[in-house]
């Protein structure tokens, strides 16, 4: 059986954010797609801002008191409205439809950017209770997308998350890094890889510094993070 549904909310040939028809089959209308929230100004290492940064190109100063295991990271928008919206549809409300949006805005992104590209690309993983609870990793299903456009292989099965945590957002900020140290494990089919870890979100970046730890330890050469929003 397929996951792909239709969903109350989800109408081809209308935009899906406001419902207006959209001509030519695309998926936000011309206002919407303009009133996304782009970065103009990150941290190179960790995306982060709006915080005072340093010279342009140089680290936040979080990252160079502490950098994370993850070399570089990509957002492709500030995580504000109407992203947000679209992201929790996704994540709470069953809103597969919209993996394919978020992941192809993504991986439009990354092109424009014109890195070099990885080995390969790791969803961050959900915990066997979570995904029983939801379904679906909704990171998975944006990885999808980004993996089909920049033709990468998807690696979903190496890298797990072995330890049960309590969801981030429901935790004060001095207890998130704790709470996600040791929840990864993956295997050696990362030996000497570059790796790209994608998710929906990363609000500390704890999340995605304990898994590109862990992928570290497991030989990475190089571990990057690739997300459709940055808090
Ligand atoms: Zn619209
Ligand atoms: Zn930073």
């Amino acid at each position: 059986m397929s996951i792909w549904k239709w969903q109350p909310g989800y109408w081809p040939g209308s935009c899906l954010l406001c419902a207006a028809r959209v001509p030519g089959g695309r998926d936000l209308c011309p206002e919407c797609e303009q009133s996304l929230p782009c970065v103009k100004q990150a941290c190179p290492r960790c995306a982060a801002h709006g915080a005072v940064m340093g010279a342009e190109g140089a680290p936040c100063g979080a990252c160079q008191k502490d950098p994370p295991a993850f070399a570089i990271t990509r957002a492709a928008f500030r995580y504000a409205a109407p992203v947000d919206r679209l992201i929790q549809n996704l994540k709470y409300h069953g809103r597969l439809e919209l993996s394919r949006l978020l992941g192809e805005y993504l991986a439009a992104y990354l092109q424009s950017l014109g890195d070099s590209l990885p080995d390969t690309i790791v969803p961050v993983p959900l915990h066997a209770s979570r995904l029983r609870e939801r379904g679906y990793n909704q990171s998975l299903e944006i990885a999808r997308f980004v993996a089909r456009a920049l033709e990468l292989p998807l690696n979903w099965k190496d890298a797990r998350r072995v330890r049960a945590t309590a969801p981030q957002k429901e935790l004060p900020r001095d207890r998130r890094r704790g709470n996600v140290r040791g929840a990864f494990a993956a295997g050696p089919a990362f030996a000497g890889q570059r790796v790209a870890i994608v998710d929906d979100v990363m609000t500390s970046g704890h999340t995605a510094d304990a898994l590109a730890d862990s992928l570290r330890r497991s030989g990475a050469v190089e571990v990057r993070v690739w997300v459709v929003a940055r808090a």
